[in-house]
């Protein structure tokens, strides 16, 4: 297939915002690709080269790609930084800069295959170690020499995994629904076991609907993990539970993803990034406390004080996650500890489809507690409010967030946010927002970006919308730190103000949440305050604006019950 065919199904996606639409393009688009292409063709239609699970990267930094497009478009490099400061985006820049070739080519090129890009992005993904950077752009550059202008647009926005008409994953789910005739629920459900959109794709032409149901998870495969409902109370836990829950600790650490085959382990984070490098220790309490040939675990990975006992906050265990070269100087400050709180397969059987209940027993049964290194997370089954309000008590007393509840007769539903399992927090609640923009600091501070707006996503419009500005909460460490990842992410600039592309997830908390026309989403947060920064999530899973507003009406509803109203 002919990379132009590609691109212009993105220009078509560019022009309408109807969901329903897009899903008909790209529904028409995929039907007719051969099989053996599809997996290359949905992911790059998402904006993506490689599936999710897959770690590859290409690695081509903002600078070296203005060095490309300015040595193939022959337009200077500060021409090229002129457009770019203009547009905003290096696809748009290209396109105008190929637009604009200072000098024309004599010959007509041959066509760009989509094949073909991939195998230069897989050889791209290839490439390390000293004269990489330079060996990078010459072969870039070598395919960028063929593309018109549009195609240079969308070789660039893919290179840099940011194509701004990119499908959105659950329009890709139902449009390979549409174009082989299948539940659309079924793609969503194997993409969700494989972290793989394109494989499921594949299956579902090949094979269909019998094909998409005999998926299974394996080991040393990420899959994406089952996510939590917010409930006001205890009572609103039990209620959506059916009068009976098997309420747990919430943790404060970061989740998990334990894959074991023999004595082969390998750790996911919640975005499925693969940890197991960085977390040694992990590794071999896993290794010791684990009895089970295969399994798959999901846990929660938590910091203890040995001096006090108490968890030590989450940031440092991130320190951990993100400084993966030095392991050693940071295993010894922050020791990680392991609690399991749930198992997805075992010794070759799947668990997924197994309640609760029984995956509850299963993973007592596999797990050998370590002291307090290793054991499986904190747990008590009740149909009595008042028993989980004690252990909710001690939760909090002992330093953890609060409690999950959990359905004892739910299945595991991965990449489903549902009221199976819900948590009940502290604290009212904090939101993780996408910083859109930030301003210049003053005084001592005037190198770095001090105040940054947050904002949702909001489903309907397709928006990212404001919900106010956060300014305090930032060590000085973290304020050079998000400076330094904001500032490649630049796509306007205003007086002191920067707007960003909306990567960084900040979880901010707030007294509470106001009606205010200030901002674009129509609300603002009272006293927002940083509390970390999201690292573990992918830039689509801040919240939208609908979580905000679920989080709004529980707070409504605590009012009113404090002022004594039902
Ligand atoms: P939050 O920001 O509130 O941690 P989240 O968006 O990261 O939420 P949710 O699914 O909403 O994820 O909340 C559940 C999270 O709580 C899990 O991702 C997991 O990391 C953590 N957790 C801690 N203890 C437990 C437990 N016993 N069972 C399930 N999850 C737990």
């Amino acid at each position: 297939m002919l990379f132009k065919e590609l691109v212009e199904v993105f220009e078509r996606l560019k022009k309408t915002s109807s969901r329903l639409e897009k899903t008909a393009i790209l529904a028409d688009f995929i039907k007719d690709v051969p099989a053996d292409d599809l997996p290359i063709i949905v992911n790059f239609c998402t904006g993506k080269i490689f599936p999710t699970w897959d770690e590859r990267k290409i690695g081509i930094a903002s600078q070296s790609m203005v060095k490309i497009i300015s040595s193939v478009s022959y337009n200077s490099e500060p021409k090229v930084i002129e457009s770019y400061k203009h547009t905003g985006h290096l696809g748009i820049t290209a396109e105008e800069m190929f637009q604009k070739k200072a000098q024309q080519t004599f010959f007509a090129p041959e066509d760009i295959t989509v094949r073909e890009l991939y195998d230069t992005f897989v050889s791209l993904s290839e490439m390390s170690g000293t004269g990489s950077a330079t060996k990078k752009q010459k072969t870039l550059m070598g395919i960028l020499r063929r593309a018109d202008p549009k195609e240079a647009h969308y070789i660039v926005s893919l290179t840099i995994e940011y194509v701004l008409s990119g499908a959105k994953e659950g329009v890709m789910e139902e449009a390979i629904a549409k174009a082989f005739n299948v539940d659309a629920s079924l793609v969503r459900r194997a993409s969700m076991l494989t972290s793989d959109l394109g494989e499921s794709a594949r299956i579902a032409k090949t094979e269909g609907k019998e094909g998409l149901e005999s998926i299974s998870i394996k080991p040393m495969r990420p899959v994406r993990p089952m996510l939590a409902q917010n409930v006001a109370s205890i009572e609103e836990a039990m209620e959506a539970m059916g009068g009976i829950a098997d309420f747990e600790t919430k943790y404060d650490g970061a989740r998990l993803q334990i894959h074991k085959q023999g004595d082969k382990v390998k750790l996911y984070s919640r975005r499925l990034e693969d940890l197991t490098e960085a977390l040694p220790e992990i590794v071999t309490y896993v290794n010791r406390s684990v009895k089970a040939d295969s399994a798959i675990l999901d846990s929660e990975c938590i910091a203890i004080d040995a001096s006090s006992g108490r968890p030590i906050p989450f940031q440092n265990i991130l320190t951990r996650l993100r400084r993966i070269y030095k392991v050693e100087e940071t295993q010894k400050k922050y020791p990680l500890y392991l609690r399991p709180f749930d198992v997805l397969y075992v010794n070759g059987k799947s668990m997924i489809d197994e309640p609760f209940k029984k995956r509850r027993i299963a993973l007592e049964n596999i797990i050998e507690p370590l002291n307090s290194e290793c054991s499986v997370a904190l747990a008590m089954i009740t149909s009595d409010p008042e028993k989980a309000r004690i252990l909710f008590n001690e939760a909090v007393q002992g330093g953890n967030e609060g409690l999950m509840a959990k359905d004892l007769e739910a299945t595991y539903t991965p990449g489903m946010r549902g009221k199976k399992m819900v948590k009940i927090k502290s604290a009212l609640d904090t939101l993780d927002l996408a910083i859109v923009s930030a301003e210049w600091g003053h005084g001592r501070k005037a190198g770095w970006l001090t105040s940054f707006e947050v904002a949702a996503f909001d489903e309907e419009s397709e928006q990212y919308v404001v919900f106010g500005k956060v300014a305090s909460g930032f060590s000085d460490e973290q304020l050079e730190d998000i400076t330094e990842r904001l500032k490649p992410l630049k796509i306007g600039e205003h007086e002191r103000i920067i707007d960003v592309s909306p990567e960084i997830i900040v979880e901010v908390k707030f007294e509470e949440i106001q009606k205010s026309p200030v901002y674009s989403s129509g609300y603002a947060l009272r006293f927002p305050r940083l509390v970390r920064i999201r690292d573990d999530l992918n830039p689509e899973e801040v919240n939208s604006f609908s979580r905000v507003m679920n989080i709004y009406n529980i707070q409504q509803r605590y009012e009113r019950r404090d002022k004594g109203t039902p």
